[in-house]
């Protein structure tokens, strides 16, 4: 699903170059569960932002389903990741403004499901968090168990077949954190490709591939009994 050949990104703030990938060569296959690892500011975000098509690398090739990313234009990357991957941040980045059906609506807008069909597929999902009594509530009116739920609900509403996390369970208590591994979990069992950026060795340990970052370098990628 993934193939990253001699991947590099470089952040230039001003006068300063940061190497944040340098060289990264990684092959991820459709339904793998793969978490990554490091210590802070190994590129961990950067190569899930590469991933997840939100960045575009400074040098080396990404093919995701054989498809060349290079050079494509942010539109057309937009257009690529609609639908096929689905993003999970450390904090949550729900719209405050909007209730929580209206954010999990938001994956859906662009999508093919007509105004009916999204109805029932937000019905579907929320129900699925357990959210459903909270539908017509606003981020700040949940805990942040809830609301990482609500933005679970929103990265796998269109069904993607790639979900990136990026320490989801970072600003969670241990108890909520559990909830959103095992549901992380069922959904790498139902088939869907799952990459998760952790701080924790107890929840990289439930991936079934562990790969470990140092200066923008793999260190380990290893296969692991989950
Ligand atoms: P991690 O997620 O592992 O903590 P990041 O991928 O966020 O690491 O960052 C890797 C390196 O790149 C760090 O040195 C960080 O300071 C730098 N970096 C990340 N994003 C930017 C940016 N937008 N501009 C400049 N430097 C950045
Ligand atoms: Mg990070």
């Amino acid at each position: 699903m993934i193939a990253l050949r001699q991947l590099s990104k470089r952040h230039r703030t001003g006068e300063i170059e940061t190497t944040a990938l340098d060289a990264i060569n990684l092959d991820i296959e459709a339904g793998e569960y793969v978490a990554i690892t490091g210590p802070s500011g190994c590129g961990k975000s950067t190569l899930l932002g590469l991933l997840g098509l939100l960045d575009t690398p400074s040098s080396g090739s990404y093919l995701l389903e054989g498809q060349d990313i290079a050079g494509k234009s942010a539109r057309e990357l937009a257009a690529i990741r609609r639908g096929r991957i689905g993003f999970v941040f450390q904090s949550f980045n729900l719209v405050e403004e909007m209730t929580v059906e209206r954010n999990v609506q938001l994956a859906l807008r662009y999508g093919s499901l007509s105004a009916s069909q999204q109805r029932t597929r937000i019905g579907e999902v929320l129900e699925r968090l357990q959210l459903s009594h909270r539908a017509r509530h606003h981020p700040s009116q949940l805990s942040g168990g809830q609301q990482q739920r609500v933005a679970i609900a929103r990265a796998i509403a269109a069904r993607p077949a790639l979900l990136l996390a990026d320490e989801p369970t970072g600003n969670l208590d241990s108890a909520h954190g559990q909830d959103v591994m095992q549901l992380l979990r069922e959904l790498n069992d139902e088939g869907t490709t799952l990459v998760m950026v952790t701080h924790s060795a107890e929840h990289a340990a439930l991936a079934s591939r562990c790969v470990r970052l140092l200066d923008g370098r793999i260190l380990v990628d290893a296969s692991q009994e989950p």
